[in-house]
This record gives structure tokens, C-alpha cells and sequence, in this order.
């Protein structure tokens, strides 16, 4: 009789495929590299914790004694850097900011090695401009502007670089970049793609957020799009199958314009906000939320604390800023065309690794981008920013922050919840020797690996439609501010949301 297995079971036995398969990429099994002696520290899973998340997902909500009952105006949930963010705007009004994790920053959280500060997840600023700005000169950060050698691309066994302005090496890659380039000016200059608001309004926007990028490059050379696929899908989990047009030019806009990045990175963003606001009184960590019903008078939550006992907190006014899809299970009695619209955004998944070396192996530039045969799409150099601010000493050694996106979100799930640590970094490891050396590895003292199971709502065609439809939900006192929802998924569009939820909170207040 054929086995006929559940999606669950058919994507666990998948992704135990695939696990094995990491393991055989350097000729080992996953067991015999646990067996082996490891040279460096393998830490602990960071990232997302799953558990308390799919209890609530199964409906496994504790039911308890309720040890203390309180009111706030404004409530938010989660501290990442739009909680965070929602909480500075709201310092001089009545509100309590719920955060599950014992640290806050939420994808921007961190660690730090030898005085070199890196991140779990985000790390880089792409504009910082308007909101962003404001709040950056309000908090006195000034983040380093990577002018060149912001990126390169390992190619022919080589990182190249592209000049931005005119493209200095006439490699094929160079001239493609090129071509592309003054493809992409024609839309970069006639229109402007960070005008979300006006997606309604605004038929070019309109179209390009309806357009698949797909067909807006099939002219391109594929072994120069792999490239630009592995570049959309580490800042988007998607790839140029996936994308809209209006996603792919706004992202791939980085590539002609400075970034910028603090050290420490965006953790650093997270901390000094978090700084800002007065924790003792209004910030729970370790508090995650299991359900909320909006009422007549604003919304009644429950959270547990960090020895599992359970408080009930009623507001007037509700500012969740979880990823849409765990909003949508957390309010009990949202309408369902909300619960539908929240739910129906897709989420990939993601690994990062963070390889913190005894001594610096690549320091040409920030971020370096592999062809489609290799494990992972691109890696960072944490110390950067501290080079070009001259606070760099070589002792500190380097961290290289390794990014693995998963455009499937649920095999990348499986894989990341299957959580084989050795089996995932050995393979990314001997791709890194195949660049390096294979001494490589004799200069990682320690590994941390973070998995984002729910990392990026993907920007599929259409996808600036249905923010807009969620933003503009009814209900008084309850508002979303995930970044998602404020643009593409990244720290401009968590401030956007951040702020236009405060606003709107604060509009709307049930009095
Ligand atoms: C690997 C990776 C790399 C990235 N790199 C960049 C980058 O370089 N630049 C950039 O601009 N963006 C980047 N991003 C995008 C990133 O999402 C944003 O930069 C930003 O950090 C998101 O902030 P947020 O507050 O909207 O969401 P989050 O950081 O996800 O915060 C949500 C918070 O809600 C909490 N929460 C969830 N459920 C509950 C509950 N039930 N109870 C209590 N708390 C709860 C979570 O613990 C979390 O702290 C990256 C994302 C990933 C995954």
C-alpha cells in the first residue's frame, strides 16, 4: 500500500532529505560530524523560539489563576524596532509594551565578539532618509555611509566589483550589471517606488506592484541573473520569480545609492531605543501574549510571564506589532476578511550564521554575493563600519554574518525546526573553505546560528494592494505596525508602521 503522509509529516520527511543531503556536500554524514571533534563552539539556537508560538497556534492557550488584572491606554506587542519605535513615540503617555523574548530588538537583536558588534538578522540601513532619519538624529546616531565597495560578486573564483557610476571592469558581469542599470534608471527616475501610500492612486505604481519582475528581465544573461536573484531573495526571501517589479526595482535601487550602517549594526538602532524608554515601568519582557478580544471599550489581552503566570491587561487603544500572520491568530474576534487578508501574506524563512573568526580572512567589502551553486546567497562583514571609522584593531578578530534564505518558507521551516546545527553549518563552512582555503576553518572560534522561522512576508505582485487594504481596516482601537506593513519588510517600513500606528492610536483613543 502507498504511504500516504500529511503536508506536516510530508515536509519533516523532506527536509530530513535535505539534511542529510547538507551533510553529504563535504562527504560526511550529519552523524558522523557530530561525532567528529568540532574545532570551534557551536552555541545555541537563536533566533525564533518555537514552542510557546505553536502551542498558541494549536489552540494550547494555559489556563490559570490570573495573577494580576491592569489598564494602560496604548498596549503593544512585541519589541522589535517598531515596537520599540511605537514605544519612543508614546514615552509621555500610559502604555505597556509586551515583548516574548528576554531581550528586545526582535529580528535587529544581537551579540557581540571581541568588541565587534553583530546582528542575528537586520544589519543595514538603505536609506536614511525621512522618519528614519528623524528618529536617527533624535537618538544621535550616526550611522557609516558605505559609499564603495558596498558589494561584490564572487565570480570566475574572484570577488569583482561593479562601479556604481560606470562599471569599471568590462567583465560580462560588469557589462550586464550595466545594461541592467540603464534598464532600471528608467523607472528609478521616472517614478517614485517608496510612495506606498499612494498605491491606490498612482497607476505606475499600481502596475509595477502587479508585474511579475520575471518579465521584466528575461532578456538578461541567467548566469548574470542568478546574481540578481540571489540579491532579492537575501532582502526579500523571494527571488525574481516571486517579486513584483515594483519589490525588485526599489530593492535593487541599493545597489546605485550609499547605504548605511552603525556599529553593532541595526541591534545597535534596537538598543539605543530601547535606552530611551523607560523600561521599568512600561516594558514586560519575557511576556508573550496568547490571545486578545477587541471590546467595546479597546481590547482585552492575556500574557503569560517568565514563570508562566498569567495576567489579563485591558487598553483603549491595541498596537500589534507581531508579522501579520500571528496578529491575525492572536485577536479572537477580528472580521474575517481582515483575519483573511493577514493570513494570505506568505512568509520564507531564514538561517543565518555568524562565524566569529580569531583573525580576519576578507575585509575587501561589506556585502559579498555567490552564484546559485553555492549554500547561501550572500555574507557580511561586521567589522566594517568600524574600519572605516578607524575604531578597528586587529585583535578583535572578524565575525562574517552569513545569510541562507529559504524562498519556500515551509521547507525552510522544517529544516530550521528539524534544527540540526552541525548539519547546517558544515556545509556552509566547506563552502567557505572552498573559497578560502581550507584553513578557513582553523580561524572560527565560535558559531551562532539563528533561525527566523516566519522571517519576511514576501512582496508578491499585488502585495502593496493588500497592505493597503489592511491598513485601512475599521477598527477604532486596534492598529498593525509590523514593517510589513509599512512597505517592503525592512527598518524604514517599521518605522513608517510604527509611527502611523502611534498616530493613529493616538487619534483614536477610545476615551
Ligand atoms: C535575516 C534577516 C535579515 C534582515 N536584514 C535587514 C537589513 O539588513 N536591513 C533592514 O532594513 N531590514 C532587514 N530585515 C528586515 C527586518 O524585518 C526589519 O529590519 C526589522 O527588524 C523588523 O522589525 P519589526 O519590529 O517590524 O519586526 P520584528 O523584529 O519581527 O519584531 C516583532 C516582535 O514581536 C515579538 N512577538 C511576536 N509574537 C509575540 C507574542 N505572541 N507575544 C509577545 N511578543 C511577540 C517578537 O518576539 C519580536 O520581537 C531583515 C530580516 C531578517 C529576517
Amino acid at each position: 500500500m502507498k504511504e500516504r503522509l500529511s503536508r506536516r509529516e510530508f515536509l519533516t520527511k523532506l527536509s530530513s532529505i535535505y539534511i542529510a543531503g547538507c551533510g553529504l556536500s563535504n562527504g560526511l554524514s550529519s552523524n558522523q560530524l557530530r561525532a567528529q571533534e568540532l574545532k570551534y563552539k557551536l552555541l545555541p539556537w537563536q533566533g525564533d523560539n518555537y514552542i510557546l508560538g505553536h502551542k498558541m497556534r494549536d489552540g494550547q492557550i494555559p489556563i490559570g489563576k490570573i495573577e494580576s488584572r491592569k489598564n494602560f491606554d496604548f498596549v503593544i506587542i512585541g519589541g522589535g524596532i517598531s515596537g520599540l519605535t511605537s514605544a519612543y513615540k508614546l514615552r509621555n503617555s500610559n502604555y505597556l509594551l509586551l515583548e516574548q523574548y528576554a531581550d528586545l530588538g526582535g529580528q535587529a537583536r544581537g551579540g557581540n565578539y571581541n568588541g565587534i558588534g553583530y546582528t542575528l538578522g537586520s544589519a543595514y540601513l538603505s536609506s536614511i532618509d525621512g522618519e528614519l532619519g528623524k528618529l536617527l538624529d533624535e537618538l544621535k546616531l550616526k550611522p557609516v555611509q558605505i559609499n564603495e565597495h558596498t558589494n561584490s560578486w564572487y565570480y570566475d573564483g574572484k570577488f569583482e566589483f561593479i562601479s556604481k557610476a560606470t562599471g569599471l571592469n568590462q567583465n560580462d558581469l560588469s557589462k550586464n550589471f550595466n545594461n541592467f542599470f540603464n534598464q532600471a534608471k528608467l523607472i528609478w527616475n521616472k517614478y517614485n517606488l517608496d510612495n506606498v501610500s499612494e498605491i491606490n492612486t498612482d497607476n505606475n505604481l499600481s502596475k509595477l506592484d502587479d508585474t511579475l519582475f520575471a518579465s521584466c528581465v528575461k532578456d538578461f544573461n541567467p548566469r548574470f541573473l542568478e546574481y540578481i536573484d540571489n540579491y532579492l531573495m537575501s532582502s526579500l526571501c523571494g527571488g525574481i520569480n516571486k517579486v513584483s517589479a515594483w519589490a525588485a526595482y526599489s530593492t535593487l535601487s541599493e545597489l546605485v545609492t550609499p547605504i548605511y550602517v552603525l556599529p553593532g549594526q541595526n541591534p545597535t538602532l534596537a538598543k539605543t531605543i530601547a535606552q530611551k524608554i523607560d523600561q521599568k515601568n512600561t516594558t514586560v519582557k519575557n511576556a508573550f501574549v496568547w490571545s486578545i478580544e477587541m471590546n467595546k471599550d479597546g481590547a482585552k489581552l492575556y500574557y503569560s510571564d517568565s514563570i508562566g503566570l498569567m495576567h489579563e491587561v485591558n487598553c483603549k487603544h491595541l498596537i500589534i506589532t507581531t508579522i501579520p500572520m500571528v496578529a491575525s491568530r492572536l485577536v479572537s474576534n477580528l472580521p474575517d476578511d481582515v483575519k483573511a487578508n493577514l493570513m494570505s501574506l506568505k512568509n520564507g524563512s531564514y538561517l543565518v550564521a555568524n562565524l566569529c573568526l580569531s583573525k580576519q580572512v576578507f575585509n575587501k567589502s561589506y556585502d559579498n554575493w555567490m552564484p546559485s551553486q553555492y549554500e547561501f546567497r550572500d555574507f557580511t562583514i561586521a567589522e566594517t563600519p568600524y574600519e572605516i571609522l578607524n575604531t578597528y584593531e586587529a585583535k578583535m578578530g572578524s565575525v562574517m554574518t552569513v545569510y541562507k534564505p529559504f524562498e519556500n518558507g515551509a521547507i525552510g521551516r522544517s529544516m530550521l525546526l528539524a534544527g540540526d546545527r552541525f548539519a547546517l553549518i558544515s556545509a556552509i563552512i566547506a563552502n567557505l573553505q572552498n573559497i578560502f582555503g581550507n584553513s578557513f576553518e582553523d580561524n572560527i572560534e565560535q558559531v551562532v546560528l539563528s533561525r527566523f522561522g516566519h522571517a519576511m512576508a514576501i512582496a508578491v505582485p499585488g502585495y502593496l494592494k493588500k497592505i493597503s487594504i489592511i491598513n485601512q481596516h475599521n477598527i477604532d482601537s486596534l492598529s498593525f505596525a509590523h514593517c510589513s506593513l509599512g512597505g517592503l519588510p525592512c527598518v524604514q517600513s517599521a518605522v513608517t508602521a510604527a509611527n502611523n500606528a502611534c498616530n493613529r492610536a493616538l487619534r483614536r483613543k477610545v476615551g
